[in-house]
C-alpha cells in the first residue's frame, strides 16, 4: 500500500530533523577538541613550568624549547632616566624609527617622535645585507626629517626574534620567526649587522647600547609608570613574555646575586612534542603551511598571525563535510591568509547581527546561509577563546613561579600588555585574565596596557644601559 502523502511527507521531515541533529553534533564534536577543561590547562601551565626550568638549566638549556633568554636588563626604571635616544622597532607589523626624549625631575616626561617604513616583502625574504641597508637608508630618511644626522644618539634596537645575549648590545639570531626569512643572519649578531649597515652607508654614525626584545620594552615601558610590573606579554603578531627572574636561578649567567629579565621565547613551548595531545589536525594543517614548520607550536595556537589560518581550516573541513556554505569550497576558503584575526573581532563582536557577520562573510567573498553565519561565528569563538585559556595557562605558570621564588603565600604583580589581538578583540582580554585568576589563585594579577612598548621601552632600556655603562667607567676608574 502507497504510503499517505502526510505520512510521507513526516518521514521527510523527521529524516531531515536527524540529518540537522547528526550534523549539529558533528560540528560540536570537531570543535569539542578545543574546548579545554580546567584540568587540561592545568596541565599546559605545570608543562610550561617544566620547560621553564628547562631554560634556565645549565644541562637542558641547550636542548630546552623555551630558551629563557638572559637580556642584560637587571633592572626597572627608576625615574632618573635623562636624554635623547634613537629607537628601532622590527619585527612587528610595522617598521619604525623613533625619537624618544626621556625627561627625569620632578615633571618626568616622555616625549616621541616616530616614522613607519614599509617593509617589502621581498626584503622581509631577502638577503640580511639588503635588509640591513633598508634598515639603515630608513634611519637616514628621519634622521633627516628630524633636522639630526650629525649627533652621536645612543640607540636602542627592538628587535623581536629570539636572541642569545652575552651583553646588552650583542645579540645573536637564534632563528628568524613570524614573516622574515633573510638570509645570513641566523647565528650572527644583529647589532653587529646593524653597525656595519650604517658604516656602509657613510652618511652619520650612531652608538648602540642595547638590542632589545618586545616583551623587555612593554615590561619597562609599564614599569616606568607601576613598579610592581616584573612581567611583560605580547599578544600580538606573535605571542611572547618576558619576567624578572632570580640570577640565583639563572644557571646560563655569571652570577647569583639580584635579579635579571629573560626572555621566554615562549612561543617555541610545545616544539618537542609536549603540546602534541591537545593539538588538533587543523593545528597541525596551519603548521605545515607555515614557513617555519614545527617551529613555535604553541605562538600558533595563540597569535594574531594564526587565529584566522585555525579558523580558515577548519571551515574548509566542515565545507567538505558539507556542513557549510552548501558544500561548496569557494576559491576565497582556499586562500592561504584570507581569514585575518581582525575579521575574527569583527565577527565575534557581540554588538554585530547575524545579518552583519554574513555581510563580512560577503566581502570575503563567502556566501554564507544565516545558518552558515551562526556556525562560522561558534568556530571562531570557540578558536580565540582556546587562544585566551592557553595564552592565561602559560602566565599562570610564570606568576606562580616569582611567588614561589620570593617564598610568599601571595603575591602582587602587574603585567604589562602589548599587542593588538589583546586590545582588540572583544573577548580575548577578559578570558585570559580570568584563566590566570582561575590558574593561579595565589597571585593577585594586575594588568597594564604598555603605551608603545617597543619605542619607549627600547628607549628606556637605553637609558638604563647608558646609566650602567657610566657607573661601570667610573668604577673602573677609581681602581685605576
Ligand atoms: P606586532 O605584534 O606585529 O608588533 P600588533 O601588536 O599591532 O603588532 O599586532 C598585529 C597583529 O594583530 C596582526 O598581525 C593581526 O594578527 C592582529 N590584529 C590586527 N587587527 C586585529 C583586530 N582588530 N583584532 C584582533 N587581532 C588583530
Ligand atoms: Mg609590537
Amino acid at each position: 500500500m502507497p504510503a499517505s502523502g502526510s505520512a510521507k511527507g513526516a518521514a521527510m521531515v523527521t529524516a531531515v530533523a536527524y540529518r540537522l541533529a547528526d550534523q549539529t553534533r558533528q560540528i560540536a564534536q570537531t570543535l569539542a577538541e578545543f574546548r579545554l577543561s580546567k584540568a587540561q590547562l592545568l596541565e599546559v601551565k605545570k608543562r610550561m613550568r617544566t620547560e621553564i626550568e628547562n631554560g634556565l638549566g645549565k644541562n637542558t638549556h641547550d636542548s630546552a624549547t623555551v630558551k629563557m633568554l638572559p637580556t642584560y636588563v637587571r633592572s626597572t626604571p627608576d625615574g632618573t632616566e635623562n636624554g635623547d635616544f634613537l629607537a628601532l622597532d622590527l619585527g612587528g607589523t610595522n617598521f619604525r624609527v623613533l625619537l624618544v626624549k626621556i625627561r627625569s625631575g620632578k615633571r618626568r616626561t616622555v616625549e616621541m617622535h616616530n616614522k613607519i617604513y614599509a617593509i617589502p616583502i621581498e626584503v622581509m625574504q631577502g638577503t640580511g645585507e639588503e635588509l640591513f641597508d633598508h634598515i639603515v637608508h630608513c634611519i637616514s630618511d628621519f634622521l633627516d626629517y628630524m633636522g639630526m644626522k650629525s649627533a652621536r644618539l645612543p640607540l636602542g634596537f627592538t628587535f623581536s626574534f629570539p636572541c642569545h645575549q652575552k651583553s646588552l648590545d650583542a645579540g645573536i639570531l637564534v632563528n628568524w620567526t613570524k614573516g622574515f626569512k633573510c638570509t645570513d643572519c641566523e647565528g650572527e649578531d644583529v647589532v653587529e649587522l646593524l653597525r656595519e649597515g650604517i658604516k656602509r652607508k657613510e652618511e652619520f654614525d650612531l652608538d648602540v647600547v642595547a638590542v632589545v626584545n618586545d616583551t623587555v620594552g612593554t615590561m619597562m615601558t609599564c614599569a616606568y609608570e607601576e613598579p610592581t610590573c616584573e612581567v611583560g606579554l605580547i599578544a600580538g603578531t606573535g605571542s611572547n613574555a618576558c619576567y624578572m627572574e632570580e640570577m640565583r636561578n639563572i644557571e646560563t649567567v655569571e652570577g647569583n646575586e639580584g635579579r635579571m629579565c629573560v626572555n621566554m621565547e615562549w612561543g617555541a613551548f610545545g616544539d618537542n612534542g609536549c603540546l602534541d595531545d591537545i593539538r588538533t589536525q587543523y593545528d597541525r594543517a596551519v603548521d605545515e603551511n607555515s614557513l617555519n614548520e614545527g617551529k613555535q607550536r604553541y605562538e600558533k595556537m595563540c597569535s594574531g598571525m594564526y587565529l584566522g589560518e585555525i579558523v580558515r581550516n577548519i571551515l574548509i573541513d566542515l565545507t567538505k563535510r558539507g556542513f557549510l556554505f552548501r558544500g561548496k569550497i569557494s576559491e576565497t576558503l582556499k586562500t592561504r591568509g584570507i581569514f585575518e584575526t581582525k575579521f575574527l573581532s569583527q565577527i565575534e563582536s557581540d554588538r554585530l547581527a547575524l545579518l552583519q557577520v554574513r555581510a563580512i562573510l560577503q566581502q570575503l567573498g563567502l556566501d554564507s546561509t544565516c545558518d552558515d553565519s551562526i556556525i562560522v561565528k561558534e568556530v571562531c569563538s570557540t578558536v580565540s577563546r582556546r587562544a585566551a585559556q592557553i595564552c592565561g595557562a602559560g602566565m599562570a605558570g610564570v606568576v606562580d613561579k616569582i611567588r614561589e621564588n620570593r617564598g610568599l603565600d601571595h603575591l602582587d604583580v602587574t603585567v604589562g600588555v602589548d599587542g593588538t589581538l589583546y586590545k582588540l578583540h572583544p573577548h580575548f582580554s577578559r578570558i585570559f585574565h580570568q584563566t590566570v585568576k582561575e590558574l593561579a589563585p595565589k597571585c593577585n594579577v594586575n594588568f597594564l596596557l604598555s603605551e608603545d612598548g617597543s619605542g619607549k621601552g627600547a628607549a628606556l632600556i637605553t637609558a638604563v644601559g647608558c646609566r650602567q655603562r657610566a657607573q661601570e667607567a667610573q668604577q673602573a676608574a677609581q681602581q685605576a
